[in-house]
């Protein structure tokens, strides 16, 4: 695929992707194939990761905004920020459907994804002192989550970068969670990720994650900002 084309595509992605995260909110499809990912991840647990969870959020989450006539015509973002005025329902669901269509952009098939750009390289190393060193205390804030969550990295309001951790669907977006964020790279630790591969090691799976990391879209959301 010529360079034009792949850009592109990705622009159609990025665009099916924010407009899943606008009322009627909708389920983005997976940027590759369920299998594209082996054998770093297996192509059912994609499917039912995918396909069943992540959709299961997307219905639930239409269901509760329509009970709730604040919500109406707000985007994802909007709500999560003001998350504390709303109910449970729509912060659970509204997180899983955020965090999920996150998450699948910031994965691509082994050797796609690129490496980190010098700028982003440049902040990684200041902050953590190489990237090796954050990816151990990344790996350490994913294991470190008891039961189910997630672990990000963030660029916090005041322009630092940080790791954090989430429990259930919660998000550095949302207005109960601190720091607040804007996520550059998320990993889902929860067991529907990585159990019917991983069982119940999550070192393996989350130690075993990085070579099917899409940086070229950590890069993007990091020189968004
Ligand atoms: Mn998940």
């Amino acid at each position: 695929m010529n360079s034009a084309l792949r850009f592109s595509l990705a622009l159609v992605m990025a665009a099916l992707a924010a407009d899943a995260l606008a009322q009627p909110f909708s389920l983005p499809p997976l940027p590759y194939a369920a299998n594209a990912l082996e054998p770093h991840l297996d192509a059912q647990t994609m499917q039912i990761h995918h396909g069943r969870h992540h959709q299961a959020y997307v219905n639930n989450l239409n269901a509760a905004v329509q009970q709730d006539p604040r919500l109406e015509g707000m985007t994802l973002e909007q709500i999560q920020r003001g998350i504390s005025e709303y109910g449970m329902a729509v912060r659970n669901n509204g997180g899983g459907h955020y965090n999920h269509t996150l998450f699948w952009s910031l994965l691509a098939p082994a050797g796609a994804g690129g490496e980190p750009s010098p700028e982003l390289l440049e902040a990684i190393t200041a902050k953590f002192g190489s990237l090796d060193d954050f990816k151990r205390e990344f790996e350490n804030a994913a294991l470190s989550v008891f039961g189910s969550g997630w672990a990000w990295l963030i660029r916090t309001e005041t322009g630092d970068l940080a790791i954090t951790t989430t429990p259930n669907q919660d998000n550095p977006l949302m207005d109960v969670v601190s720091p607040n964020g804007e996520p550059l790279l998320a990993i889902d630790v929860w067991e529907h990720a990585y159990y019917l591969k991983f069982q119940n090691v999550r070192a393996d799976y989350v130690r075993g994650w990085w070579p099917i990391v899409n940086w070229k879209e950590v890069n993007r959301r990091f020189a968004g900002g």
